[in-house]
């Protein structure tokens, strides 16, 4: 197209800018119909709890699977679901979609899990997202306390007053909070101790490489202690190594997620991890 468009000489993007902008276009068309096409799905990444060993829940996680492009990553399509606006969309599908399935293996016995919902800063910002949280727990007669909504630093920080109220909000309606990604953001400690937080979900990039003698090891130690000086419950998320569970079990880290413990599952191998796990 450039080379048509700058005939000789001028030409206003390089083919390479080119080729970029029609694939976000490209993708943009795609994903504003990737609802009603059915082609999002949600894996679930068990929880467990260091001490016990046990599942005691799932973060969704959510998949696109796009005839054409195959399976995108969320990497790939959550900015641009976010710049679009189609992430309110998108984010109350995923909230329905987990609170049912959750309450659906509550039902068959398979015990009173938790799900984790990852929450975009837009959505959380969104004037109606306290009714979109009633509205998936009532839809789904799940009841709020196995509930967590997962937030970002940056996402809480983007209008701190604004947050704290909206998670006071949350927590009366008797829904958890969950830091994620938690000590790559910016959030002064400050507010953790007015927040209404339940669970501080350590980064993987802590995690990932944890060994005995590294600086990471510090840091991910240090957050353990304040967690539980505040009272909240601290997980390591990104766990892929026995050594790893050996040590965040040393630094009584209370939960952890990982590949080495289960990857993200689809239902059917999560309710089969499930029966290994009881
Ligand atoms: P996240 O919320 O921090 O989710 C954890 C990510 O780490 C997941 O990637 C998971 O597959 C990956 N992970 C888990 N254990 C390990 C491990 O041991 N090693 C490694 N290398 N990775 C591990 P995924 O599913 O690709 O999701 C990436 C991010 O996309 C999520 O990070 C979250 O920020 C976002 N996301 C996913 N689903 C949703 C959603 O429904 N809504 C929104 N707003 N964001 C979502
Ligand atoms: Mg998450
Ligand atoms: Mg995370
Ligand atoms: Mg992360």
């Amino acid at each position: 197209l450039s080379k048509q468009i700058g005939g000789n000489r001028i030409t206003f993007f390089s083919d390479e800018m080119n080729e970029h902008l029609i694939a976000r276009f490209e993708m943009e068309s795609y994903l504003r119909k990737a609802l009603q096409n059915n082609e999002f799905s949600l894996c679930y990444q068990p929880l467990i709890d260091l001490e016990s060993g046990k599942i005691f829940g799932s973060e969704a996680l959510l998949r696109w699977n796009h005839p054409k492009l195959g399976l995108v990553p969320p990497v790939k399509f959550i900015p641009l679901a976010e710049e679009t606006g189609l992430i309110n969309e998108i984010g109350k599908w995923v909230l329905n979609t987990a609170c049912m399935q959750n309450k659906r293996w509550q039902s068959q016995g398979l015990g009173h899990l938790t799900i984790s919902v990852n929450v975009a800063a837009q959505q959380f910002q969104e004037p109606n997202f306290l009714s979109i949280v009633q509205n998936a727990l009532q839809q789904s007669e799940l009841e709020a306390k196995y509930l967590t909504l997962e937030l970002t630093e940056s996402t809480m920080l983007e209008n701190i007053d604004y947050s704290i109220s909206v998670m006071k909000d949350l927590k009366n309606m008797g829904t958890k909070v969950s830091i994620d990604d938690f000590g790559t953001g910016y959030s002064s400690l400050s507010y953790l101790k007015d927040l209404p937080i339940n669970t501080l979900k350590i980064d993987r990039s802590f995690i990932n490489n944890l060994k005995i003698d590294t600086s990471d090891i510090a840091i991910v130690k240090a957050i353990i202690t304040m967690g539980h000086g505040l009272h909240v419950k601290v997980l390591a998320e990104g766990v892929e190594t026995k050594e790893q569970i050996d040590l965040l079990k040393q630094l009584k880290c209370h939960y952890a997620q990982g590949y080495y413990i289960h990857k993200p599952l689809t239902i059917v191998d999560f309710e089969k991890g499930l029966r290994e796990s009881s």
